[in-house]
């Protein structure tokens, strides 16, 4: 018997390259067909054979508040009833840069685009009209979207294809990118020591989420804000993962680092395409049209998604969410790592805010290396177990896992009894 799953899969294939719009998406990584998705909500997805879910993928990120929250749905069907785009100013884009600029504490002004790509494109750009120089320093296996600047070394997708460093993308470009190993203070002192005029800016996820979950060590965030004061670099913070979900000022609250530049995605659109550069007002008045810095989106802004990042924003920004969510994230990695010891599996898993990280692997990597080290058979295996009994993990190895607000201790216990079976199996 063939399933929905499979024909759809079949019939992708014959349009789309690998059948799908994004390239983790094929699950290539971990073997098998991906389930197509028919509907979500809460913590649950439903696939073309109406199987459900646990969703530990939420879209990559955005779904913090959980699916289909009732307000977020009802904000964009009135923002839709009113209008789809306009390509003119609105009244909401405002009350999002107002709110913005409230909860991430760095930020004084900000730019909305449509995607998180977009975003760190502008933040360098930026950068490198603010300072006048060209050379950007960014960390092994740290993915900020897939402009060609910075696709050298990547993480995510492309650190799952083998191919951190896309094709396609000129020598002359990737060279004026310098790349270090994140959670490297020293490797950074030494290349500022030799070529600190020459750098425009470091960008760096604050907690890396793409080539698995990787925290900062202590130091390592407070010596790239130092070493960057020091030598007229921007200091860059890509949020679009980590904003809203490692604290609800970001990591750079949770951390107490104040950026230069941030850029943020995912979560702010709540599900639709919204992100956002921002940052020290005196660098983002360098952008068009208040000054030489040209960015520019058709639908950058746009009412119907603006509604959605909004009422999701508001809902984040409530009482005890933040703390509701991370404790949930908390029992599920301890859960996991119980069930992991309790069938002799070596493995490893933590979690910051609502971000977490599982690993075949005795303790939690703090480097690219490590994360190398992690046993990526034994992954796809646990994977697959696992979105057997119904419970969706990103489906790679390189890949955090994202809680929401819906995921409660109900989904958790599913979770580790399905995991309990799984880790004896794998
Ligand atoms: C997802 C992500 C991006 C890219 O955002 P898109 O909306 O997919 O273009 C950039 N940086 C980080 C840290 C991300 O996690």
């Amino acid at each position: 018997m063939t399933s929905r799953n499979e024909e759809l899969f079949q019939r992708a294939q014959r349009h789309i390259p690998a059948g799908v719009n994004s390239p983790v998406r094929a699950f290539r990584a971990v073997g098998g067909t991906p389930p197509f998705c028919e509907r979500a909500s809460g913590a649950h997805l439903w696939d073309a054979d109406g199987k459900r879910y646990i969703d530990y993928l939420g879209s990559w990120g955005p779904m913090l508040a959980g699916h289909t929250h009732p307000a977020v749905v009802e904000a964009v069907q009135a923002a839709a009833a009113r209008a789809l785009s306009f390509g003119a100013p609105t009244e909401a884009e405002v009350e999002m840069a107002e709110l913005l600029c409230r909860l991430v504490p760095s930020l004084e002004m900000v730019r909305l685009v449509s995607s998180g790509t977009e975003a760190t494109m502008t933040a360098l750009r930026l950068a490198r009209g603010h300072t006048g120089r060209s050379v950007v320093v960014k960390f092994e296996g740290c993915y900020h979207g897939h402009a060609d600047a910075l696709l050298v070394k990547a993480g995510s997708g492309a650190l799952t294809f083998g191919n951190p460093s896309s094709a396609g993308v000129p020598a002359e470009t990737a060279a004026h990118t310098l790349v270090l190993d994140y959670n490297d203070a020293a490797g950074a002192r030494a290349l500022f020591a030799q070529r600190g005029a020459e750098i425009a800016g470091v960008i760096v996820e604050p907690v890396a989420g793409n080539m698995n979950l990787v925290l900062p060590v202590p130091g390592f965030l407070e010596a790239l804000r130092e070493l960057c004061t020091r030598h007229g670099a921007v200091l860059i913070l890509d949020e679009v993962m980590t904003g809203f979900r490692v604290a609800l000022g970001g990591a750079q609250a949770r951390f107490g680092i104040r950026p230069d530049l941030t850029t943020l995605g995912k979560v702010i659109g709540g599900g639709l395409p919204v992100a956002a550069v921002g940052g020290r007002r005196e660098i983002m008045q360098k952008i068009a049209p208040l000054g030489p810095v040209y960015q520019a989106g058709t639908l950058s802004g746009n009412p119907v998604a603006v509604a959605a990042g909004l009422a999701t924003l508001k809902l984040v920004d409530t009482p005890g969410f933040q703390e509701r969510v991370e404790a949930t994230t908390r029992s599920l990695v301890e859960g996991l790592a119980a069930e992991a010891k309790g069938a002799g599996v070596t493995f490893s898993a933590q979690s910051i805010g609502s971000m977490f990280g599982v690993y075949f692997r005795a303790t939690p990597p703090k480097s690219f290396a490590e994360v190398m080290q992690c046993d990526r058979e034994r992954f796809s295996r646990f994977f697959h177990e696992m979105l057997a009994r119904g419970v969706y993990l990103a489906p790679s190895a390189y890949e955090a896992g994202f809680v929401s607000a819906a995921h409660g201790a109900r989904e958790v216990e599913e979770t580790l009894a399905a995991a309990r079976e799984a880790f004896r199996r794998v």
